[in-house]
């Protein structure tokens, strides 16, 4: 019955085997059921009559207006000519501009005749314009404004050179309707949809397609989201529910000598009240033995390293071995410099691989770490790729986990052994109901406590006019003995965007800060590690009084006498981008600034996010913020967390109600029925089944790119 989903998109009366092919290869549309999942990527609302004012007011992608041509102008020569049609309603005036077709519009538009317009409205000098709007007389029957709400399908340009346009596509799927309808199973039990008064999946399906009012279409996609997300949450609850009642993980039961030694003597600083609390959580996940699986998340400079540093102490006076995974090269050295430092007394063995670790090298470490004489291993993702092997690998921390691919961590233990405990770290924060589906199957530590003595860091948006005083003022800090970051979006000049680069900034700083009065240093991503890492040196050190980067120095790196960052281009970055590299500075005790320095002409997104910062240092909040003004998956790692969870409806930066009711109906559904038995659950079981399989095809997928 439901095989009539997986016939071949050719049968489909119209298309026929060569649009077949084009639909495949430009929609992965192969089956009929494809095509009924190839949903509208936007709607537009012919059910309602704007005002020329409320367009003004209200931001509408496409709206139409009723209104009465007032005057006709032809505007500009040759390839620049432009008609303009003027029209008015009772509330204002509007220009309707065409380049193309001119003669066809002057001929069927008349002074002081009313129309309905259909467009995209923009403003321009506070005067509202809309450039190529379709145009028919009020009141026709069957005419396109009497047809409401409808969808617009996403395509190619392929596919609308063969005439298969969002019109076409629609056609297709109006066709494909007349032959399923009345059999699409429903998937979720009729429990769950009266619980939540849930379309049901066949009129759902209708109504995302073509839509009988706002209403219905905003029913139909509540329900085709909450399906998609509740499956998701059901396997992440089931899967951590698996991982609590029956994985298998180490006991660390002693807290030993070196442990002791460490926090008695050698610690450089008591901890915070929030840094105990996580130690405490941690050493009782890697009590219980079951694999511990935890997300700490911690704003920049809570002061992560010390936890992983401990918790790998615990480790390793139980006799396993640690290893610590960062995402650069830069990260992974900082870490091993600090944490030798620390550990040097304590007689426990630390160890680096990076990829630019040598064979001879790597041949010495594999042998300490089968051994088992290393006691904690710290690298970058090289450890994964080149299959580093342990002798007793009890325990990984990943630092920054959203730069390392969410899937990654798997490769780190074959399947039969037993797997070693997890601490995921990140300095992003993610707002709840994001870190829900994203780390659904983790537990979740917050370090929401700044180690003391901070002084909040003073951020002032500053505009290119005023760069002298910037200048100056990077001086004053330098003559005081302090340091200064200054971060470019690009390294070489471009010459479509008007964009600071680099290589451009690094003349002109070179100018205002001459050698050998000041010394400044470059680091950026194209740079060899071995530069990199030199530059970096010789900034730690306090030789060089400036680093010129980009965004290399984003994750992690610590140089406690950097009091100013100064970010070229402010506008360019995201909030969660501004928010780590100004976590850069502010690490000791003096006052920090971060400057942002902008053009004078930027965005309104761009003003709110500068404002944003300016106003604000907590993560949390910004991050909150960032999802409003960004939405959909530019949260660092949602795009491909989102394809990771395959998510294809529901939007999960901003469809954050929903994933919270999803989440509830999945906790009650397990409370009931732990693991989905009951005979009323069993679709739900074969659904959570169907994803858990194609999250393992991603997996796959992402695993063998790295092998
Ligand atoms: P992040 O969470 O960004 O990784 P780090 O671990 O790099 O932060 O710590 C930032 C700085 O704060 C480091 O210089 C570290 O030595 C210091 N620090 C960490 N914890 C404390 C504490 N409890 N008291 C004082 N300083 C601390
Ligand atoms: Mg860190």
């Amino acid at each position: 019955m439901e095989d009539i989903l997986l016939r071949d998109i050719k049968f489909l009366p119209s298309v026929g085997p060569k649009r077949a092919e084009l639909l495949k290869l430009e929609l992965k549309i192969s089956t009929f059921g494809d095509l009924l999942m190839h949903l509208p990527a936007r709607y537009i609302d012919r059910s309602s009559v704007y005002t020329i004012d409320s367009v003004r007011r209200v931001e509408m992608p496409y709206v139409q207006i009723r209104a009465r041509v007032v005057a006709t102008q032809i505007l500009g020569q040759g390839h620049k000519q432009r008609y303009v049609v003027q029209v008015m309603d009772s509330t204002g005036v509007a220009d309707l501009i065409w380049f193309r077709n001119v003669a066809w519009v002057q001929k069927r538009l008349e002074l002081q005749r009313e129309y309905i317009f259909f467009g995209k409205p923009s403003l321009f000098n506070g005067e509202v314009q809309m450039v190529h709007p379709e145009f028919e007389m009020p009141g026709v029957a069957g005419s396109a404004s009497a047809m409401g709400v409808q969808g617009v399908y996403r395509t190619t340009e392929k596919l609308s050179n063969n005439m298969l346009g969002s019109r076409a596509i629609s056609g297709l799927v109006r066709t494909l309707w007349g032959k399923v309808e009345g059999q699409i199973r429903e998937t979720l039990p009729p429990h769950i949809i009266r619980e939540r008064g849930l379309l049901s999946r066949e009129e759902a399906l209708k109504q995302v397609h073509f839509p009988s009012t706002p209403e219905m279409l905003n029913r139909a996609l509540y329900r085709l989201k909450f399906e998609e997300l509740f499956g998701i949450q059901l396997l992440l609850l089931l899967q951590k529910k698996v991982r609590i009642d029956k994985s298998e993980g180490f006991v660390m039961s002693r807290v030993g000598e070196r442990f002791n030694k460490f926090y008695e003597e050698l610690m450089p600083f008591p901890l915070t009240g929030a840094q105990k609390r996580v130690i405490k959580e941690v050493r009782q996940d890697m009590f219980t033995g079951h694999q511990m699986n935890r997300l700490l998340q911690g704003d920049v400079g809570s002061g992560k390293t010390i936890i992983a540093l401990l918790c790998a102490l615990i480790v390793a006076d139980n006799g396993y071995q640690s290893a610590i995974m960062a995402p650069t090269e830069i990260l992974a050295n900082q870490h091993y410099e600090s944490i030798c430092g620390l550990c040097e007394p304590l007689g426990v063995s630390v160890a680096l691989w990076t990829g630019s670790t040598r064979k001879k090298e790597r041949a010495r470490l594999s042998e300490g770490l089968m051994s088992g004489e290393i006691d904690i291993l710290i690298g970058t993702h090289a450890l994964i790729e080149q299959g580093v092997q342990f002798a007793n690998l009890g325990f990984v921390v990943i630092d920054e986990q959203h730069r390392f691919g969410v899937m990654q961590r798997a490769k780190l233990w074959t399947k039969n052994q037993t797997p070693p405990h997890v601490l995921v770290m990140t300095a992003t924060p993610i707002p709840r109901t994001l870190a829900m589906t994203l780390y659904g199957d983790l537990d979740v530590s917050l370090l929401d406590e700044l180690p003391p003595g901070r002084k909040p860091i003073k951020t002032i948006h500053s505009y290119e006019n005023y760069r002298l005083r910037v200048v100056g003022f990077m001086r004053e800090q330098i003559a005081a003995g302090r340091q200064v970051y200054v971060v470019y979006p690009m390294i070489k000049e471009s010459e479509k965007l008007d964009i600071a680069s680099l290589e451009e900034g690094a003349v002109a700083l070179a100018e205002h800060f001459p050698p050998p009065a000041y010394c400044s240093v470059v680091v950026h991503g194209k740079m060899k590690q071995a530069l990199k890492d030199y530059g970096m040196d010789v900034f730690k050190r306090g030789e060089a009084q400036i680093l010129i980067s980009t965004t290399v120095i984003e994750v992690g790196v610590n140089v406690p006498n950097a009091t100013v960052m100064v970010i070229e281009n402010a506008e360019r970055f995201g909030l969660s981008q501004l928010h780590q590299l100004r976590g850069r500075v502010g690490r000791g005790g003096d006052q920090s600034y971060c400057i942002l320095m902008s053009g004078n002409k930027i965005s309104s997104d761009s003003r709110k996010r500068l404002e944003a910062m300016v106003a604000t240092t907590d993560g949390f909040e910004l991050a909150e913020l960032d999802l409003q003004l960004r939405g959909a998956g530019d949260i660092d790692g949602t795009r491909q967390s989102g394809q990771a969870l395959e998510v294809k409806i529901a939007n999960l930066a901003k469809d954050t109600q929903i994933i919270a009711d999803a989440r509830e109906t999945a906790q009650g559904v397990l409370e009931a029925d732990p693991y989905l038995s009951l005979a009323e659950n069993a679709m739900l079981l074969a659904t959570v089944q169907r994803i858990e399989r194609q999250r393992e095809a991603v997996v796959d997928i992402e695993l063998a790119k790295i092998s």
